[in-house]
């Protein structure tokens, strides 16, 4: 299949191809990358490299799900597996540091069609915690298993296992310095004057996807290093079902990117599909009402991607930046980290 390709980026930085189709096709699958860094941290080069990762993603899930008998599951569960395994995005390789040094990943998926999940949290040696997750879902009695117990069981399922040190890398380990530094310099200048240091704008890059296949049902996975810096076995919104994934065929699939904290509290993946089933809002006004409008309200940083059974794609992002991308039935990719 001949492949379309337009990276609309800040009025087309990494475009690859013409115009914006005039308006959006029934869209099968849809990537996040995360809710960005701030434009003016952004580079050509780390653009490309997005864009790139995004469009390998869309073109291996739209190319898992043309598979006789294929799934959204299938779908969401290959494209989030390509941006794991790309060093850009925080998650699998390309996770964040914990405060102690370590990188601890989670991840979440569910399909809509019977509401099962599955989920693992703090895992440090699961190449792709995407696929430990589906197996929880679909081999265990259970939605989400953390730490050693999902490791153990990751092995027990056959899954690639690898060192720690295999999601160790230099960007991150930077980022993780310059953390730390600030909030160093932010507790001595607290201690003079009483006045912290304004935080350093957040770099947010979990990964995930949503799908809907032929026979019309959805799937959400999210996939994470989480935050940079963060301590004492932290988790965050999205190996969490109704908080960073949800699928429901009856309203939406939804993944997020963002402050976990925030979404976590404002359930917020659950929020999008019940604003569709009680208030009958179409998807992309009810992602709109929670990202722009209740959690701005809150402070609470970040993005959705949200697809409903009839391919209506949302993206709703209230950071500066949202990496983006979807697929649509003909197979034309579009990707875009910022607004116009
Ligand atoms: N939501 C993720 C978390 O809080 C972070 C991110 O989206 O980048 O763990």
């Amino acid at each position: 299949m001949r492949f379309v390709l337009l990276c609309v980026v800040a009025c087309l930085v990494c475009d690859l191809s013409a115009a914006e189709p005039a308006a959006v096709p029934r869209v099968v699958l849809g990537v996040h990358g995360g809710a960005g860094v701030p434009r003016n941290e952004m580079t050509p080069e780390l653009e490309k490299a997005l864009c790139a990762g995004m469009t390998a993603a869309l073109k291996a899930g739209h190319a898992a799900l043309q598979k006789p008998g294929a799934t959204s599951l299938d779908a969401v569960e290959t494209a989030i597996r390509a941006m794991e395994d790309d060093r850009e995005f925080n998650a699998g390789r390309g996770a964040v540091f914990t405060n102690a040094g370590r990188n601890e990943l989670d991840a979440s998926i569910m399909e809509g069609r019977l509401r099962k999940a599955g989920a693992v949290a703090g895992v440090t040696v699961v190449k792709n915690p995407i696929s430990a997750a589906r197996a929880v879902m679909e081999k265990t009695k259970h939605v989400m298993l953390v730490t050693q117990g999902a490791e153990a069981f990751a092995k027990e399922a056959g899954l690639d296992i690898v060192e720690p040190s295999y999601f160790h890398t230099e960007k991150r380990w930077q980022q993780l310095q310059d953390g730390l530094r600030e909030e160093r310099e932010a507790n001595e200048k607290q201690k003079g004057t009483g006045l912290p240091l304004a935080p350093r704008p957040y770099e947010w890059s979990t990964v995930g996807a949503v799908a809907v296949d032929a026979l019309g049902n959805l799937a959400a996975g999210t996939s994470t290093g989480g935050m940079s810096n963060k301590r004492y076995g932290r988790v965050g919104d999205s190996p969490i079902i109704g908080a960073g994934t949800f699928a429901d065929n009856a309203t939406c699939a939804v993944s997020c990117t963002g402050h976990g904290e925030y979404f976590i509290r404002w359930a917020v993946a659950h929020e999008i599909a019940s604003l569709m089933r009680y208030r009958g809002l179409g998807v992309q006004q009810a992602a709109d009402d929670v990202i722009n409008v209740q959690l701005k309200q809150a402070g609470g940083e970040g993005a959705a991607i949200a697809l409903d059974v009839k391919g209506n794609f949302a993206m709703s992002h209230n950071s500066e930046g949202l990496y983006r991308g979807y697929i649509t039935t003909d197979g034309q990719i579009t990707v875009m980290l910022y607004d116009k």
